[in-house]
């Protein structure tokens, strides 16, 4: 197989990929969940699925994204998921982005964007607006350090685990 061929033949396993958080995305609204789909896939393979299940289970960060994730560290009994693609059928939340990079992942791609979400009614863009641009001091929601003597108290119980699994 020549590169070009090579390059085209993971262009379309992407978009059958895409197909698929789409499909699961659609079906989601029809059982009660909302309108995200998404895949964690590695070495070709999907390794799991996952769709919005805010409202079903009563869990506000429950977002397709997220429950890939979960399930896919699950299935490779791991937390990190490196060499991982993300395939979501919106582009991710603030949440969702920061969980895959705490998760590692190699890559994300996704369809729908920012903007299609917030036709539809959700706050994505919304939340992008606040860390892109607003001072912590303008929230809706205030952030507030309380500084007590013992707050690095839990660092240093870390920090002198030999035994520690760092992430
Ligand atoms: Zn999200």
């Amino acid at each position: 197989m020549t590169a070009h061929t090579q390059e085209a033949s993971v262009h379309e396993l992407e978009r059958a990929w895409m197909d698929e958080a789409i499909r699961r995305a659609t079906n989601s609204v029809a059982n009660g969940g909302g309108p995200f789909g998404a895949l964690v896939a590695k070495g070709g393979e999907i390794v799991a699925l996952g769709n919005n299940q805010v409202t079903a289970t009563l869990d506000p960060t429950a977002h397709a994204e997220v429950s890939a994730m979960r399930a896919a560290c699950k299935q490779l009994d791991t937390f990190s998921l490196e060499g991982c693609v993300l395939v979501t059928s919106c582009e991710p939340c603030p949440m969702c982005l920061s969980s895959a990079l705490w998760a590692r992942v190699d890559r994300i791609v996704y369809a729908a964007d920012r903007h299609d979400a917030a036709v539809a009614g959700f706050d994505d863009r919304k939340f992008y607006d606040l860390f892109d641009k607003k001072p912590a001091s303008l929230w809706p929601m205030p952030v507030e350090q309380l500084d007590l003597p013992n707050r690095t108290a839990p660092f240093d119980a870390w920090l002198a685990k030999s035994d520690r699994i760092d992430y």
